[in-house]
């Protein structure tokens, strides 16, 4: 089951309510209100309340609304059960966080200032993965330097520039719509023009859709770099009229998309796509006024063991100069030092110019505005004023399937669906599964169960996706999601539910359609380890040689075993050792020893999954 993970610290809400009723669904009178932000947990609006989450929980049930305590509830949703426990809620739109969203429209206002001057364009590469966005990236790079100072291009901060006949364009180094989708969710627009990579080889392809979709919803415009045309079997006018099909008419078809043909392999091209970019850069009139105290954005934030906070910053308006103040997010700092693209120290930073910063207190985060202020003690108001509020500007938005909605749609005599994502293991039992669905939808009257998709093979992240897309949950019959898909799963806050039992299944999907599921036990999922050797014990059980690849491996974990992203085994560790000594944990980075109780058909090139169970307040 997937949990959120949380974005921010979560403040303790200001107002604490007085006692009030701790029985669901008995109180009618209001009792006093309590100031929340526009998106809570359960855990959150359970303490706001003064009530137990469980009660909150099966409140929420009642409802019709499955959440556990880490999931987050829109206002809407958190008002409605608040009253039912005589709380009336009252939202919070705080005046630091509709400052930070007026930022966006200062800046697009600085474009039309007299002021205003031509500034270089900032160009995001999107694309299908494996058609060669970071090769492009590299290619692009390179196009300008000279030999001899490649050493001074292995900096990486996120963001770089180039120069063309003169001008700069400025290159997020961040490849995929991913970061872009973050940042537009924060309300900063950085990207001025898409480029986007199609494989002339491989066409048009599932997340070649998704970015045309992001650009467009964006209002971004998109060049196409036709990518890979060294290759025999590259097939670029395939590519145009496959393009044409989903609406992104080549301007030789009489269409607005400029199309330009690559090999970033060859860096053939390279000029052509950069001389294009300028063009329509041209056509945009791309304009920031530098004579204002500098507002940009944050591109990439880390730690620095030495250096403390660093943050990559994109310039959108003014100019950002040494020892500014400035808040981001909900941190401050005064600006110590800066570098620009290729590590050098700068003083300042124009418009569309990325740079990194020292001198901030904390890491903000990535797609936070930073804002030149005039002196520490704003600054430091600013900040604290957000570091309280910040949950209403929460990235993701709450997620929670919604049954009673369903259930108002039943008894509006709508039919409504429960959407799934199936993978398993084997095609027979996706069959099984899909026969046994058809018979349980059969039962149903007014619900209906839609398969969105089902396919054998691990959970990837395009089910993800697909999921997040379509409101589905993704079901995994003996399969397991990959890292890239858990960590879409987290970002988006899509349901994953396991399971290795048929009935098990269905009696999940019976439930649900119910309005009645509710997960009894959360995984926990401790470490993944990777098996490097294999040896036959005297006593003929086999060990494993492990890797620990991340968190740790745990000898009072379960475990499952996986090969080819399949689980193969389910059980329990009988030893972990280190140097011969038994040990209750290895953390990542380290290896160690492991025999499984009752299993040895361990293969090098499995993977270990240690986890563990944690019970979940039920609703029943
Ligand atoms: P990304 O997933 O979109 O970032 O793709 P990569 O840049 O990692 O490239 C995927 C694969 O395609 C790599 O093996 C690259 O070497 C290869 N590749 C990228 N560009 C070209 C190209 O222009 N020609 C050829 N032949 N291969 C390329």
């Amino acid at each position: 089951m997937s949990t959120k993970a949380k974005k921010h610290p979560t403040p303790r809400s200001d107002r604490r309510p007085s006692p009030v009723s701790r029985t669901a669904g008995a109180a009618t009178s209001i009792r006093g209100s309590v100031e929340i932000g526009s998106v809570v947990t359960v855990g959150e609006l359970a303490e706001a309340l003064g009530v137990s989450p469980i009660e909150l929980i099966k409140a929420l049930i009642q409802r019709g609304v499955m959440a556990n305590i880490n999931q987050q509830i829109d206002f809407e949703t958190a008002a409605a059960v608040a009253a039912q426990f005589g709380v009336e809620l009252v939202e919070r739109t705080p005046e630091a966080v509709q400052q930070e969203k007026s930022l966006a429209e200062i800046v697009q206002l600085s474009a039309r200032d007299p002021n205003a001057v031509p500034r270089p364009p900032v160009v995001t590469i999107m694309g299908h993965v494996d058609h060669g966005k970071t090769k492009l990236l590299d290619a692009i790079r390179h196009t300008n330097v000279a030999e001899g100072e490649a050493g001074g291009i292995t900096q990486h901060i996120g963001a770089y520039q180039v120069e063309v006949q003169g001008r700069k364009i400025t290159f997020l180094d961040t490849p995929g719509h991913e970061a872009f989708t973050a940042m537009r969710a924060r309300g900063a627009q950085v990207t001025d023009i898409a480029v986007l990579v199609v494989a002339a080889d491989d066409g048009v392809m599932p997340q070649t859709r998704e970015a045309v979709a992001h650009a467009r919803a964006a209002n971004v415009p998109i060049i196409v770099a036709i990518n890979k045309i060294d290759l025999p079997t590259a097939n670029p006018a395939r590519v145009k009229q496959q393009l044409a099909e989903i609406g992104v008419i080549p301007e030789e078809y009489g269409g607005d998309v400029p199309v330009v043909e690559v090999s970033a392999k060859q860096r053939l091209g390279i000029e052509d796509l950069l001389e294009m970019i300028l063009l329509v850069a041209d056509l945009h009139e791309l304009k920031a006024n530098p004579h204002r105290p500098a507002i940009g954005v944050i591109i990439e934030a880390k730690i620095d063991q030495k250096r403390g906070p660093v943050a990559t910053v994109l310039v959108q308006t003014g100019t950002l100069k040494l020892n500014d103040v400035v808040v981001t997010g909900a941190t401050w700092g005064r600006i110590r030092a800066m570098f620009d693209d290729r590590g050098r120290k700068v003083r300042r930073a124009e418009p569309s110019m990325p740079v990194e910063i020292l001198g901030l207190e904390e890491v903000p985060e990535a797609g936070d505005y930073l804002q030149v202020v005039e002196d520490e003690r704003t600054a430091k108001e600013i900040a604290s004023q957000r570091a309280l509020k910040r949950r209403a500007e929460a990235l993701t938005e709450a997620r929670v399937v919604k049954l009673d909605e369903l259930q108002r749609g039943l008894q509006a005599g709508e039919t409504r669906e429960l959407r799934l994502i199936l993978k398993t293991d084997v095609q027979g039992s996706l069959e099984a599964i899909q026969n046994a669905l058809a018979k349980v939808n059969e039962e149903l009257q007014d619900v209906g169960i839609h398969v969105v998709h089902a396919a054998t093979g691990a959970i990837s992240e395009s089910d993800v996706m697909l999921a997040a897309t379509t409101g589905a949950i993704v079901i995994g019959f003996n399969v397991r999601p990959d890292v890239a898909a858990r960590r879409a799963a987290e970002a988006t806050g899509v349901e994953i539910r396991y399971y290795n039992i048929i009935y098990q299944l269905l009696e999940d999907v019976r439930a649900a359609v119910a309005g009645l599921l509710a997960p009894e036990t959360r995984e926990v999922v401790d470490g993944v380890a990777e098996v490097r050797d294999v040896f036959r014990l005297p006593n003929r059980t086999v060990a494993a040689g492990l890797y620990v690849l991340t968190g740790k491996a745990a000898r009072n974990a379960r475990l499952r075993v996986i090969r080819d992203g399949k689980v193969i085994h389910e059980g329990t560790v009988a030893s972990l050792r280190r140097f011969k000594e038994d040990v209750r944990e290895v953390a990542a980075g380290y290896e160690c020893g492991l025999t499984i109780e009752n299993f040895n058909d361990i293969r090098v090139g499995d993977q270990i999954e240690f986890y563990h169970l944690e019970h979940v307040p039920r609703g029943r």
